[in-house]
């Protein structure tokens, strides 16, 4: 019998391509900056020294398909277009010859961002977690296992209502995926289950109720999201 005071929240869990087990989500770990383009269109410099990142809670996670009210204490909700990293091995202080065998597989992923928020959180200097951190804002296609998708130069691109928003290649990355791995094991015990988003093509922008968002990554699922009536 559990001895929990009332029933804990079911884990997040992610379909997978080809096999009914899902893939449990346990941290979600995203990269700011890591298209030169989209940094510049925000103003911002790319930091060559060292990645950064911020984090996302399991409970933003949606799947693929998902109707996402339009959240609440924003006015300016925009779409990230990323690839997701699945990793499904330990690593802890490893090099860049291990990087490579703790991911799992690839997804295609919707970094939801309350922009106003963001930008005002950036103004005083304090964290970025309303603007980034909020139920719904990571919706995720079906997972693809790594031994049927090797990350190279993949056309990476994000349509609203059938228009293209946002386009670039995921070899534009700043940071490559096994330098990401590798930079976060420094600092994590990174576990199965562990996400990251790696960051977004410039492009970005806002949405509103009715839109239908539909990114796609070469080779992996689609992940598509309808925005809904604020709640
Ligand atoms: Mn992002």
């Amino acid at each position: 019998m559990s001895e929990y005071l009332f029933p804990p929240p079911p884990p997040a869990a992610l379909p997978v391509s080809g096999q009914d087990a899902r893939f449990p989500v346990n941290r979600i770990f995203c990269v700011g900056r890591n298209y030169a383009a989209h940094a510049a269109e925000m103003g911002a410099e790319v930091d060559r020294e060292a990645p950064f990142y911020f984090l996302k809670s399991p409970h933003a996670v949606r799947q693929s398909g998902a109707i996402l009210p339009y959240p609440p204490g924003t006015r300016d909700l925009h779409h990230e277009i990323e690839l997701v990293v699945a990793i499904g091995a330990p690593a802890f202080r490893i090099g860049p010859a291990q990087a490579m065998a703790a991911v799992w597989g690839y997804g295609s992923g919707l970094d939801m961002t309350r922009r106003d928020l963001q930008v005002r959180a950036k103004e005083k200097r304090q964290p970025w977690d309303l603007g980034k951190n909020f139920e719904g804002a990571a919706v995720i296609s079906a997972l693809t296992p790594a031994r049927d998708f090797t990350p190279g130069a993949q056309h990476i691109r994000l349509q609203v209502n059938g228009s293209l928003r946002q386009e670039g290649g995921i070899g534009d990355m700043v940071w490559p995926i096994p330098e990401l791995i590798v930079d976060l094991s420094q600092y994590y015990h990174l576990a199965p289950g562990d996400l990251i988003m790696t960051g977004t093509p410039a492009g970005v922008g806002a949405v509103a109720e009715g839109d239908r968002l539909v990114g796609e990554i070469e080779g992996l699922a689609a992940v598509e999201l309808t925005i809904g009536p604020a709640e």
